[in-house]
């Protein structure tokens, strides 16, 4: 615990932090570096300091999101149906991964958490930001090395997962876990705007939008209801 380069009880505590988003993520790493300011009597190096310091982290980041009362759903439907995604497109995705540890769930139960991720702050940032750099591409605003690079969606180019996982990112490992499933499997809509070049059509980041909300979704379901059968039935 000593060896200033062991960082895993950072990790752990981070993972809590993840879940309040970027900002506590940044207020973790000062509480963290102020340790010895705030908790003086307490022992830096230890996984229950950084525990604490993420609690700490968490709770500041809350006040400020919390304050956040605008409701973003309408805004964010509206930006992802401009690149032809549709509510039901993204239900259809959360029921089919959901129905298997659940079979008895209704259809509305997974539009409403859908919904609920929607409705975040956090998650029209991240559709903006996509949505603008797609349309970007397709207008030929960068240099013609990097709208080659995003218009083709070039193996290693990595910018759009790390965007959308903004969103999955609030909802625990669940969400991030099923965020790297839908961005392999492609199941529906995410295959239809992975596929889609015609005509200098980017759809790089969009498509990666759709697994993080579907993902984060995913991981909201499983938190606020508990299914009935914790493995899928065969
Ligand atoms: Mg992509």
């Amino acid at each position: 615990m000593k060896d200033p380069s062991y960082n895993v009880h950072r990790t752990m505590a981070m993972s809590i932090c993840g879940m309040y988003g970027s900002g506590a993520i940044s207020l973790f790493g000062f509480v963290d570096c102020k340790f010895r300011i705030f908790f003086p009597s307490k022992r830096p190096k230890s996984f229950l300091s950084k525990g604490v310091c993420a609690i700490v982290a968490c709770a500041a980041s809350a006040v400020f999101s919390d304050s956040v009362k605008d409701d973003y759903t309408q805004r964010n439907l509206e930006l992802l149906a401009s690149r032809g995604v549709e509510l039901e497109e993204i239900v259809d995705i959360v029921d089919g991964l959901q129905r298997p540890y659940n079979p008895d769930m209704e259809r509305k139960l997974c539009e409403e958490h859908v919904l609920g991720v929607l409705r975040k702050q956090q998650t029209f940032h991240a559709i903006q930001l996509a949505i603008k750099i797609d349309t970007a591409v397709e207008a030929e605003e960068f240099s013609k090395q990097y709208n080659y690079t995003v218009g083709q969606d070039e193996g290693l180019f990595g910018v759009d997962e790390s965007v959308a996982s903004a969103i999955p990112l609030l909802y625990g490992t669940i969400a991030i876990t099923n965020f790297g499933y839908l961005d392999k499997a492609k199941p529906g809509v995410i295959a239809e705007l992975d596929s889609n070049h015609e005509a200098g059509k980017c759809n790089t980041f969009i498509d990666d939008i759709v697994c993080g909300i579907a993902a984060a979704a995913c991981g909201r379901l499983a938190h606020n209801n508990t299914p009935k059968y914790s493995k899928p039935l065969k």
